[in-house]
């Protein structure tokens, strides 16, 4: 079944049940908690606050989302992408838990020939909080799931927050079990690759004023109304329903993959002693392209913090593991716009906005690989230095030169520096950062005597560091 078909059933089958369909909103959408839009409810949270009075009682949506966090899980797990899309179904104080898990479970059960999507019910397990009877009782009686695939599962798993005070709720996942040969037995606690999780129905349900941990938080009382929120992974439903291993595989991000096999010359999914690598890497580039084109298809352009910069770090990892696959030419003008064949036809802004996109995204292509030409030779005869003298770490001077002679951002350095098998002297590095900007303040203290405004820029800067990795690592909260 294809994407399209999978998101058109989902629509269809909430809007058959009362749901107004809302189009997905910007990835940008203003949140001062969030870098990007990173799971359906977010541009529902007035409604669910009681700030705003919703127009309707249900609704549905497709939304795009882009989650950094999972960054480092990309191609190694069978997953997590940094874009996804998430269905969702939502009730504004209407229906809560028994409301939801029926229409999950007659979504997922329905036969395939009347508008469902056919999964075993047999192959199905869900979670809720062990005190959770409410949850569990709907499960047994709507859906007649036995005991032993209603699994507990303690607050880190089964309780949803923003991370941020903010709306938060009891939830329940749904999992499917892929087989025996995915891993042992035991449902999602005992293996999350074997059972994997495809949908959150979460009972939105009260306000936290604060919240120091996903498991650890303080509720400030009911909200006013009680809520549905849930989130389905589209990319996740596709890639068991077309029979795939993993969701770069499926029909919107295989083609990417297709295209950078017939560039390297390399093969995915190669047995050699590199295969698993290489397929690491095709699954990057395939992912990479595809979160860089919906970023810049809403607007974000390459830069050195936040937004830009995570958008900088996606397209140059792109561009990178292209490299490390073997091909050295441009690579995105190769690869973007397959991406975008596939994904415009449920975003056409992809296709009406392309020559700007195209533009945005080849323009940083040149300026990454001036860097690299500039950079590489003197990381690799670092490299090699720190690797004959018996050391394993690169130096923090040599991290630092590599930053500030040739535009190496310290990601840039400490990713090749573990491709190479090293580590690098970050606190090293860090020192003398902060050294330079103490000269550099110095200096523009005696350029202008000692009534020195060094500016709102200086000030940041000296208040947040360097912003380029700590932008990335810090600025986003985790979702359900
Ligand atoms: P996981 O435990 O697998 O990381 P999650 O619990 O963080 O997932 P939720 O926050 O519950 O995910 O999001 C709702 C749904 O969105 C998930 O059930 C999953 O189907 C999908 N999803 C979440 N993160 C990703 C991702 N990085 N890539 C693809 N789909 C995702
Ligand atoms: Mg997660
Ligand atoms: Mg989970
Ligand atoms: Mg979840």
């Amino acid at each position: 079944m294809s994407s399209a078909e999978i998101r058109n059933r989902f629509l269809a089958h909430f809007e058959g049940r009362g749901h107004t369909v809302v189009p997905s909103a910007s990835l940008l959408l203003d949140d001062p908690n969030l870098l990007f839009v990173n799971a359906g409810m977010v541009p529902f949270k007035p409604y669910f606050l009681g700030q705003e009075t919703p127009p309707f009682k249900r609704a549905t949506s497709v939304q795009k989302c882009v989650r950094t966090l999972d960054i480092e899980e990309v191609g190694k797990t069978t997953r997590h992408g940094t874009f996804f899309q998430m269905n969702g179904n939502f009730s504004f104080g209407d229906y809560f838990k028994e409301g939801a898990v029926q229409y999950a479970w007659e979504l997922i059960t329905g036969d395939q020939a009347s508008g469902g999507l056919g999964f075993d019910p047999e192959k199905v397990w869900v979670t809720v909080l062990p005190e959770d009877d409410e949850a569990r009782d709907a499960w047994k009686r709507i859906a007649g799931l036995p005991d032993e695939r209603i699994q507990p599962r303690g607050l880190k798993d089964n309780y949803w927050n923003m991370g941020v005070p903010g709306p938060g709720g009891p939830c329940s996942e749904i999992y499917i079990d892929r087989g025996a040969e995915y891993g042992p037995d035991g449902g999602p606690e005992a293996d999350e690759d074997r059972f994997l999780e495809i949908w959150n129905l979460v009972f939105m349900q009260e306000e936290l004023s604060a919240v120091r941990a996903k498991d650890d938080f303080d509720i400030a009382g009911p909200l006013p109304s009680k809520n549905i929120d849930t989130g389905m992974g589209l990319e996740r439903v596709a890639y068991l329903l077309q029979g795939k291993q993993n969701m770069y595989e499926i029909d919107t991000v295989f083609p990417v993959i297709e295209r950078a096999q017939e560039l390297s010359g390399k093969k995915y999914g190669a047995s050699g002693s590199d295969g698993h690598l290489d397929d690491v890497r095709f699954r990057v580039v395939a992912d990479h392209v595809r979160s860089s084109l919906m970023l810049i298809g809403d607007g974000v352009t390459p830069g050195n913090e936040g937004r830009g910069y995570v958008l900088r770090r996606l397209l140059r990892r792109a561009v990178r593991n292209m490299r490390l696959l073997g091909y050295q030419d441009p690579a995105l003008p190769e690869l973007l716009p397959v991406s975008r064949d596939r994904m415009g036809e449920s975003y056409p802004e992809l296709v009406t906005g392309w020559d700007r996109i195209a533009q945005v995204a080849y323009a940083e292509e040149d300026a990454f690989r001036k860097t690299l030409q500039a950079g590489t030779q003197i990381f690799d005869l670092a490299a090699g230095e720190v690797k004959e003298s018996g050391a394993g770490t690169i130096p923090g001077e040599k991290a630092f030169a590599l930053h500030d002679t040739y535009g190496f951002p310290i990601d840039l350095t400490l990713e090749m520096a573990a491709e190479a098998g090293l580590s690098v002297d970050e606190p090293g590095f860090r020192q003398l950062m902060s050294e330079q900007r103490e000269r550099a303040k110095a200096d523009a203290r005696a350029k202008k005597g000692q009534h020195a405004d060094t500016g709102v820029y200086r000030g940041i800067l000296d208040a947040n560091g360097p912003t380029e990795w700590l932008a990335y690592e810090t600025l986003e909260t985790e979702s359900k």
